[in-house]
């Protein structure tokens, strides 16, 4: 069938899915063939859940003219996004970067609703599957569209932008996540560069944070809206920036007092505050936005639990993260400091090199306690008064369970795998 008339069906449903889980009635389901299943096996499923067409690529699975048979869903899928993208002719900004990128999407989004019908990438759908969704999401009425773009090898963001086809873009920033896909930080440097290509190559613009060296530089060939910390010559000249734990910035005479927490979630701020600026929402309005704004997921969450005071950024975690959340547990003015840091996964062969210098950097540290978990971790120990290793998350759970801990102020942060929110079952 032709992409054109698949749209035409497409536009008479209530939206599209390819998860028999969500099927929506009057949807469109995409049969996606899996690792471990072949969801054409859904197609019948779907129907019968009252979607109104189910797109399947294996015509043993045809039912009837709700069926449309295609050669391959998944192109089908990117094929329909990006001639729906066309058909909509909206703006849209497109982020990536190795951190902060839902953060900094939640946060544009709660700004640019103050004045348009904007609409953002649900949760994390940034990948090949989840933008063309995403984009699929943006209806008739839909002003402006927010897109997350996730990547862990080359040229999939470049990918990406073929389809959402950005007139704006923002690379949060260049940090050592997916290392293993990348091929090292110089290879994540330049698949998140892929956006700027993009960018450059369609005469479009690029949101620049000028307190980001690398940003700063290669900004400077595009068409930019610059903004940074302290940065007299950026169209957004943030005054200043604090975490006591929660951050606070400040511009033009307004303070925001936002409810995250770690200075590294400043720049994600700062960037909605100058896309804010940019698209010409009134400094209240930015500010009231990014203030109701709380995050969800364990990332950076301050919770209370058995007489402890903890911070859970156990969402994910890679060596920029821990690093910028461990110096930002540093230096808060709290007793009784207690650090439980998990294994970070996908650093390919740097992970012994990273999981080491890790530990070494807080060597050296007197008044915290450091908990490592895994096997990373626990394969790079190193022996000091302050630290324990664990190879596994059980045994810290018995340790835990036989030494309940109490007043104490604690960072939880390890990569998703480790699902370290489970340490809060275990204090009581
Ligand atoms: P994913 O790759 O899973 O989509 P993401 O890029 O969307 O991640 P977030 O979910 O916004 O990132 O944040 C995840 C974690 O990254 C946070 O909990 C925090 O530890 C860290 N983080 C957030 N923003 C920054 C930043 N600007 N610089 C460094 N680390 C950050
Ligand atoms: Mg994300």
């Amino acid at each position: 069938m032709e992409i054109k008339a698949i749209h035409d069906a497409f536009l008479t449903c209530s939206g599209i899915s390819t998860d028999t889980r969500k099927i929506q009635p009057k949807s469109m389901f995409v049969a996606i063939k899996g690792e471990r299943f072949d969801a054409n096996t859904f197609a019948a499923e779907a129907l019968e859940k009252g979607a109104s067409y189910v797109v399947i690529d294996n015509k043993d699975y045809y039912i009837d003219p709700r069926t449309i048979l295609v050669r391959d869903s998944l192109e089908a899928l990117q094929e329909l996004a990006r001639y729906h993208r066309n058909y909509l002719k909206l703006p849209i900004i497109a982020l990536t970067g190795s951190n902060g990128k839902t953060t900094t999407k939640e946060l544009i989004h709660a700004v640019l609703k103050q004045k348009f019908n904007a609409k953002a990438t649900v949760g994390n759908l940034n990948n090949h599957i989840g933008v063309p969704l995403t984009l699929l999401s943006f209806t008739n009425e839909t002003e402006i569209g927010i897109v997350e773009m996730g990547a862990n090898h080359q040229k999939e963001i470049e990918f990406l932008c073929t389809i959402a086809t950005p007139d704006y873009g923002y690379i949060t920033n260049f940090g050592k996540a997916h290392l293993e896909g990348f091929g090292g930080t110089e290879g994540v440097i330049k698949g998140k560069s892929e956006l700027y290509g993009y960018l450059g190559a369609n005469n479009k613009m690029a949101f620049i944070n000028l307190n980001d060296a690398i940003q700063a530089e290669k900004g400077q060939s595009l068409r930019r809206y610059e903004f940074g910390v302290q940065q007299p010559k950026a169209a957004v000249n943030i005054a200043q920036v604090s975490a006591k734990p929660f951050v606070e910035v400040s511009f033009d005479g307004v303070t925001i007092a936002s409810k995250l927490i770690g200075l590294y979630n400043a720049s994600n701020i700062n960037a909605a505050i100058a896309i804010g600026k940019y698209f010409d929402i009134s400094n209240e309005k930015i500010k009231q936005a990014i203030e109701s704004y709380t995050p969800e997921n364990n990332r950076s969450q301050i919770l209370h639990k058995g007489g402890n005071e903890i911070i859970l950024d156990a969402y994910n975690a890679n060596p920029s993260s821990m690093a910028v959340a461990i110096e930002n547990f540093l230096q808060l003015d709290k007793p009784n400091k207690i650090a439980i840091l998990g294994d970070m996964f996908e650093l390919g062969s740097e992970s012994a090199a990273e999981h080491k210098a890790l530990v070494t950097s807080v060597a050296d540290v007197d008044d915290v306690d450091f908990i490592f978990i895994g096997r990373e971790f626990s394969n790079n120990s190193l022996e000091r008064e302050h630290f324990t290793f664990y190879e596994s998350f059980d045994a810290l759970a018995e340790f835990l369970d036989a030494h309940p801990l109490s007043g104490k102020t604690m960072l939880i942060k390890g990569s998703r795998g480790m699902a370290l929110e489970r340490v809060l079952d275990h204090l009581t």
